[in-house]
């Protein structure tokens, strides 16, 4: 009998589904499926595939509350948030059907002066199978940054939603099904680490891999087996700067959603807050009230559910504890504020900057709000994190600039978590955060290989790549040489001290 397990709803515990536990034969049988089914999926023009994907996005529009209940029911999430990811979703998959053509089909390179005789192409492949292993917070929006991708691509995919989340995985798979009913291009495996482990280790062309990065880790472990190159889309500790002009309102309701929303259980979450001190106390207050009329519930008018994973749980009320040993003060929250499933809205102040709600994830409804003399001492504090997935600055004249120096994929001015909801833009991270990008067209080139071409149009005045080259044409190519690339007779300036920096 086929081992089950089940998905059960985070604010109270009620069974959602049952699903079964696919072990390695089930997951290389998947991927053996999917692997007809990207040959004929490959087989289409771009226009084609773009047909079915703007097939499938019509019928998930417009079974769009069905799927928002999904998500409330197995994540936990209000029914207004779990919409959200699906529109914002759907945007992308507009993005990536109707962009792939552009950014990936053949076009024409310049040969350069040498090889003028050649026509040079490039195009962008698709892989095949692209294995993606997805995570429970948005269990819509993120694997769908990478399917939605991979099948405009070319590819077929293999998806192992989180063992959270089995339903809304199996929905995405069975709609499309719907579209596309007599080739398995999008499939579903079911399970936990387990079978994720298995999808990683068969015979895939790549892992999207979307979760922590301690998993990443065992994820790119599994695929260098086969050499299955990967993407990891691992966690953050997202910092958000507040300048001494910034709309402090504004900049206040950027923390307190971006650190509170979906229960503080988002990615690219605001979990650390550094303000100029001529604006600290104003600030302060200002999250205090916002985030005070914020409440963590199952009823329809709480503005934020419970904690999905319940481990946590713990996770959360040891970065609180450690933060409060450690001189830290709870303006808001504090440890009584993390419940068995629930945690309420809780604001730190005077956490030092090695203490773990300020170094480690805490993937909840929870912010540290830190004074800085000024926007260098920002910038610093917000880079010395090992995670580097996306950033915020709120400032009226400086924005731009101090952006330009946060090392992290992604930074919004001015806004919160803007660049997730623009299709044209890369995602991803640095360091810890992981690598690879998905969304825009960095995102399409991630499913493919790139493949060059070399057409001989006419025949070389020198035939370089032969044996049948002679002496004197070595020559003519040493004078063609220092013509080309022999440059000016003066040497440039040395930099006076350092490196120039680079603009
Ligand atoms: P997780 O690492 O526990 O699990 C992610 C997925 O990996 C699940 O499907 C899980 O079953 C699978 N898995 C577990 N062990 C595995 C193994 N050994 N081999 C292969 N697969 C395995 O993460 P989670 O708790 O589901 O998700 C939360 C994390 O995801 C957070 O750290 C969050 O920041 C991160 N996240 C990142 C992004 C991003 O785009 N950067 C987006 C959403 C979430």
């Amino acid at each position: 009998m086929t081992e089950t397990f089940d998905s059960l709803n985070p604010a109270n515990g009620d069974v959602v589904g049952t699903y079964p536990v696919h072990g390695a034969d089930e997951v290389d049988a998947a991927v053996d499926r999917a692997h007809e089914a990207a040959t004929w999926w490959s087989g289409l023009t771009f226009a084609e595939r773009k047909e079915v994907l703007t097939t499938w996005k019509g019928v998930m529009t417009r079974r769009i509350a069905q799927l928002s209940h999904l998500v409330h029911e197995e994540t936990g999430k209000p029914h207004g948030d779990a919409q959200l990811e699906i529109v914002l979703m759907l945007d992308h998959l507009s993005w990536a059907a109707g962009h792939a053509r552009k950014v990936l089909g053949r076009r024409s390179v310049s040969p350069g002066m040498l090889m003028a005789n050649q026509a040079a192409t490039v195009e962008y492949k698709p892989l095949g199978v692209i294995g993606v292993i997805g995570p429970w917070n948005y269990p819509v929006f993120t694997p769908m940054g990478s399917i939605a991708y991979a099948l405009a691509a070319g590819n077929a995919v293999v998806f192992k939603p989180s063992e959270y989340t089995p339903g809304v995985g199996t929905w995405l798979a069975d709609t499309f099904a719907e579209v596309v009913p007599d080739h398995p291009v999008l499939q579903v495996v079911t399970g936990g680490g387990e079978t994720g482990a298995a999808l990683a280790r068969a015979r895939v062309g790549k892992v999207a891999f979307t979760g922590s990065t301690a998993t990443g880790k065992k994820v790119m472990a599994a695929a260098a087996e086969r050499l299955t190159p990967v993407i990891v889309e691992a966690g953050g500790k997202d910092a958000l700067i507040v300048d001494e002009d910034a709309d402090l309102v504004a900049a206040a309701d950027a923390a307190v959603w971006g650190g509170m929303a979906n229960a503080g259980q988002t990615c690219a979450g605001v979990e650390r807050v550094y303000v100029h001190e001529k604006v600290y106390d104003d600030f302060v207050s200002e999250v205090l009230e916002q985030a005070g009329r914020v409440r963590a519930g199952s009823d329809s008018q709480a503005q934020i559910g419970p904690i999905t994973m319940p481990s946590q749980v713990g996770v959360i009320a040891s970065h609180v504890d450690d933060a409060l040993a450690r001189g830290g003060r709870a303006l808001l929250g504090g440890r009584d504020a993390v419940g068995e499933r629930f945690v309420q809205p809780t604001v730190l102040v005077d956490v030092p900057e090695d203490s773990l709600a300020v170094t480690d994830e805490t993937f909840g409804p929870t912010l540290t709000i830190a004074k800085v003399a000024d926007m260098d001492e920002a910038v610093a504090r917000a880079n010395a994190s090992r995670y580097a997935l996306g950033s915020t600055v709120f400032s009226s004249a400086r924005g731009a600039e101090i952006a330009a120096r946060l090392r992290t994929g992604m930074t919004a001015v001015n806004s919160v978590i803007s660049f997730a909801a623009i299709p044209s833009l890369p995602f991803g991270g640095v360091g810890d955060s992981g690598f690879g990008r998905i969304h825009g067209p960095d995102g399409l080139k991630e499913f493919t290989f790139a493949k060059a071409t070399a057409r001989q149009r006419v025949k070389p005045p020198m035939l370089l790549t032969s044996f049948s080259r002679t002496a004197k044409e070595d020559g003519q190519l040493t004078q063609l040489a220092t013509l080309l690339h022999g440059g000016s007779k003066t040497l440039p300036k040395a930099p006076r001290k350092g490196l120039r920096r680079s603009r």
